[in-house]
């Protein structure tokens, strides 16, 4: 029965949760998941968890795979970057704080299966699914959804499945995903703009926190962005591992020295 009392404790506790979430001397403790660049650790708060960014590179769902010495390193400081800018700028992150170069603090989310991407600029597997050139500016932002799941390569797909067959999101959840998305897109690629970079296409994941909002997670960095140099178009993103162009730690860094990052 909810009565004062009741209510005021679980504001309370409400409060705490979202101090603890605050709380940047969590402990590590065991590893809880582990992908293809990051592994998840818990720590002592269970409302937060340790993204530790590996050295792997995978491509085309693991078939093409390889260590890069230090793009964990590059992209744990990009991400870092990133997230920041886009909190001042009113987007919800998971973000809580850099712990050292491999390491990130997180809000723990539930995450939602499913790939976000948004394209300004005709390329990679929209340019070969529709049988068009790369490079040329789309008349808006497109945005993609696929479904996360490695065993089927993370195949596109539209509202509907997500919805109603996927039973993933809510339309509701799925129309502000769209629209933070598009918003995250507008801030991005002032970022890079003013680096000189033109940002072609990135692909984000969403989760939900505990009072359910939806929030940004994961990373967003050159492994999950495409990135061209504005006047030459140079690659500096990980195109220059899937399509074997080699300098890929080099690009990165030629990222973040744009930025303005110090490494
Ligand atoms: O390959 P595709 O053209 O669909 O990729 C679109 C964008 O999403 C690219 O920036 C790519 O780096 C990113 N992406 C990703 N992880 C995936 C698939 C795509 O970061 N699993």
């Amino acid at each position: 029965m909810i009565n004062k009392k009741n209510l005021s404790q679980a504001l309370r506790n409400n409060l705490m949760r979202r101090k603890m979430t605050q709380n940047s001397d969590a402990k590590k403790m065991q590893q809880i998941y582990e992908g293809k660049a990051k592994i998840i650790y818990a720590t002592d708060d269970e409302n937060l968890v340790i993204q530790y960014f590996k050295d792997d590179a995978t491509a085309f769902n693991n078939i093409k795979k390889d260590v890069i010495f230090k793009k964990g390193l590059l992209n744990n400081a990009i991400s870092e970057f990133i997230m920041l800018e886009l909190a001042k700028q009113g987007i919800k992150t998971h973000f809580v704080k850099k712990l050292n170069e491999r390491e990130q603090l997180v809000k723990k989310v539930e995450i939602i299966p499913l790939e976000v991407i948004v394209r300004n600029i005709a390329a990679g597997s929209m340019a070969k699914r529709l049988g068009i050139e790369e490079g040329f500016s789309l008349e808006a932002p497109v945005f993609e959804i696929c479904y996360k799941k490695d065993e089927l390569a993370d195949p596109l797909i539209n509202d509907d499945h997500a919805i109603y067959v996927l039973k993933v999101i809510k339309k509701s959840q799925l129309d502000e995903l769209r629209k933070i998305s598009l918003k995250i897109n507008e801030i991005l690629q002032k970022i890079f703009l003013l680096a000189n970079i033109k940002l072609v296409d990135f692909k984000i994941e969403f989760g939900f926190d505990l009072d359910k909002n939806i929030i940004l997670a994961d990373e967003i960095s050159p492994d999950s962005c495409r990135l061209w140099d504005v006047k030459t178009l140079e690659k500096l993103d990980k195109d220059r591992f899937r399509r074997d162009l080699g300098g890929l730690v080099e690009a990165y860094k030629e990222v973040a020295k744009r930025l303005g990052i110090k490494l």
